[in-house]
């Protein structure tokens, strides 16, 4: 079989014309075509291969076979919606559930974390027949409307703030209020919430739910600090709210320790719904809403149904179990913690000959480094890390990406089944990277904006 019908100018010109410009490529000066991919490697049209730090969907690995035969397995048996009575759906969320406290045992089946959301923010008003949401600066909920309100990251850059909405600091201890240095940030970010709930209340407004990301991605790869989640639980219910914990990104092991990085927090913690996507399906569009049986009894009460065309069928949680299953076999959890500390290490031994590094963080595979031109005065390095990502694709044929509020963090987010070796090779190539002059002109070059 042809892996491609089209050259690749011809591709591009069509894409530009067919596209809408505000899907963005990767890489847009010079954007890779990828017609196969294996594991962890990405191969292009001229069989050119790519090691891919960033598809945190393909979480098993691309094109895994053992989810590539179930799907093909149950298409060819069945294929329907949820209203008819099918074994998958309840085995599956009985395979989820085992996954979760006992508390979070009713399960909502969607196509997107988008929709996972937004279902969570319909269950939290319903429940609670509150209106207001509390969300984390530079947080990214999804691309619905709904979701764009609650989303700093987006919002700032359109409609602006909602009256209903309202936005606590980001837990960040590298570069936020509290930092590492702060005998306890995470009650003093946790007192942050507390404050903006009594602001709520004076506006004569009350909460329903507090959002965040258990470790919030775009926000910058920040970890929250011990205690924070369990204490604004306590204020946000102590308000009639309810906390939902955005496990999109984070959920499925990638922390490598706990299934859920909400789990972090401890065993004196645990959400009130649970909202999940991107590896589920490792590419297949799958996602979900987990809750309290209380809370999805509100939404039952309200006496509409709800009805979700594609979430929940047959092929989707057979290609949900299989995921399931292939973390366990693998034990790509086990993976995921051994390979994440061994790239950490490598990344802190890089900081004490780069100056450049401001921080590196992370738990599992899911692992950051921020560039800044200061190390005292922490003055995000924007151009440097995009230069390293460039570089990175161009020399050395790895794909990475950045994150946080200016682009200043280089992440990585790579399939489960990255290994040793390919975390010490990212590590030498950017270590050469960073070496180089081009690089470190660059940095003074940023201190000037
Ligand atoms: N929540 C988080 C934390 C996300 O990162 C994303 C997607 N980047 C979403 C929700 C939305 O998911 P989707 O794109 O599947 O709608």
């Amino acid at each position: 079989m042809a892996l491609d019908s089209l050259r690749k100018d011809e591709t591009l010109a069509m894409r530009r014309r067919l596209i809408g410009q505000s899907c963005r490529l990767f890489y847009s000066d010079d954007p890779v075509k990828i017609v196969r991919a294996r594991g962890q490697y990405l191969y292009d049209e001229t069989g050119k291969r790519y090691l891919d730090c960033i598809s945190n969907v393909q979480h098993v690995g691309h094109c895994h076979p053992d989810i590539t035969k179930a799907a093909a397995a149950q298409m060819d048996i069945l294929n329907t919606n949820s209203r008819f009575l099918h074994d998958n759906i309840v085995l599956y969320a009985d395979r989820l559930a085992a996954t979760l406290p006992k508390k979070l045992g009713v399960f909502y089946f969607v196509n997107s974390g988008s929709e996972a959301n937004d279902l969570a923010l319909r269950l939290a008003q319903q429940y609670t027949q509150h209106e207001d949401v509390i969300v984390l600066d530079h947080a990214y909920h999804g691309h619905l409307v709904s979701l764009i309100d609650i989303s700093p990251y987006k919002f700032r850059k359109l409609a602006g703030q909602k009256e209903w909405v309202h936005v606590a600091p980001l837990p960040d201890t590298y570069r936020g209020t509290y930092q590492e240095d702060h005998p306890n940030p995470g009650q003093a970010y946790a007192d942050t919430v507390k404050d903006l709930i009594e602001d709520v209340h004076r506006k004569g407004r009350k909460v329903a739910a507090f959002f965040a990301e258990s470790l919030p991605s775009v926000g910058g790869q920040v970890i929250l600090p011990q205690g924070y989640s369990a204490k604004v639980a306590e204020y946000v219910r102590s308000a009639g709210g309810v906390f939902v914990a955005d496990e999109v990104q984070t959920g499925f092991g990638r922390v490598g320790s706990h299934f859920w990085a909400f789990e972090l927090q401890g065993e004196g913690f645990c959400p009130d719904i649970v909202t999940m996507g991107k590896p589920m399906g490792n590419g297949h569009p799958l996602a979900c809403v987990a809750t309290t049986a209380e809370i999805a009894g509100s939404f039952t009460a309200n006496g509409v149904e709800y009805f979700n065309t594609f979430g929940g069928n047959p092929v989707s949680c057979a290609i949900g179990m299989a995921v399931l299953d292939v973390i366990e076999k693998e034990d790509l959890r086990g993976n995921a913690t051994r390979v994440g500390v061994h790239l950490k290490n490598l990344l802190t031994q890089l900081k004490s000959r780069h100056q450049i590094i401001g921080d590196v963080r992370g738990v599992g595979l899911f692992v950051g480094i921020e560039l800044v031109t200061d190390r005292n005065r922490k003055i995000p390095a924007t151009k440097a890390a995009a230069w390293v990502v460039k570089r990175l694709k161009e020399e050395d044929q790895i794909c990475v990406s950045t994150d946080g509020p200016w682009e200043s963090v280089v992440k990585f987010k790579p399939p489960m089944c990255f290994s040793i070796k390919d975390a010490e090779l990212v590590v030498q190539c950017i270590d050469r990277i960073l070496s180089d002059k081009e690089t470190i002109d660059l940095k003074l070059e940023n201190e000037d904006i």
